[in-house]
């Protein structure tokens, strides 16, 4: 299935007008496909798996700023930190020492946003409530000078329940709301929003939305 140029433009129509940004999430997608969005002015591009990221990136224009959306180990924190953008998924207070420490080596500082549990399946990654207090703990305990912490990220239960989805996102919100307010400077991204589920996301507050397969077709 060929890029959808349209699509593109019509989320980025709406997105723009909603102060919202776009990552175009090209997982699995050839680097052809990258590029006909790259042509259009698209920048941001979430990538899940380190291997596929290395390679991409490699192959790619040097502009695009890469989200690295996926569960991240902590054993392949090096191979992406040289040019990563933005780190969405960090899901444990190991896996921020472990950032930090790898770019300190760099002498790079990188964007981090913290994955919160939000639905109800067991499977998907992120941070209780509870945990991600106890973070942030350790966080203003401990200085971890080249981690910046710039917002949350989430991911709704898989439903086509659309009371279910809101519910979530708008939690999310009031977590990132409460989280602005009382610990972070700079803490201006919330990152939630899919194919799926995106215009609840936007209603709901997201400030980035993650969009794969409506602007790259399914993925098989
Ligand atoms: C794959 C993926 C997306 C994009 O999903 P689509 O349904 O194709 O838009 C967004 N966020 C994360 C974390 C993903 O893994």
């Amino acid at each position: 299935m060929p890029v959808n140029k349209d699509a593109w433009m019509a989320l980025k129509d709406f997105l723009d007008s909603q102060k919202v940004e776009l990552i175009a999430v090209s997982k699995t997608k050839p680097v052809a496909d990258i590029l006909a969005l790259y042509e259009l002015g698209q920048r941001d591009f979430g990538e899940n798996y380190v291997q596929e990221l290395r390679d991409k990136q490699s192959q790619l224009p040097q502009d695009i700023r890469w989200h690295f959306i996926g569960h991240l180990q902590s054993n392949k924190v090096k191979f992406i930190l040289p040019f990563v953008y933005m780190i969405h998924g960090v899901d444990s207070y190991k896996l921020l020492k472990e950032i930090n420490k790898q770019a300190a080596k760099l002498q790079r500082q990188i964007n981090c946003l913290l994955q919160v549990h939000i639905a109800q399946e067991e499977t998907k990654f992120g941070f209780s409530r509870a945990e991600l207090d106890e973070a942030i703990v350790n966080l203003t305990g401990e200085q971890l000078p080249f981690v910046h912490i710039r917002g949350l990220m989430g991911m709704a239960s898989l439903t086509n329940d659309e009371a279910v989805i809101r519910k979530e996102l708008s939690g999310l919100k009031n977590i990132f709301d409460e989280y602005k307010a009382r610990y972070f400077t700079q803490f201006d991204n919330l990152s939630m929003g899919m194919s799926s589920d995106y215009k609840i996301a936007v209603e709901e507050g997201s400030s980035m939305v993650r969009i794969g397969s409506l602007l790259f077709g399914s993925r098989v």
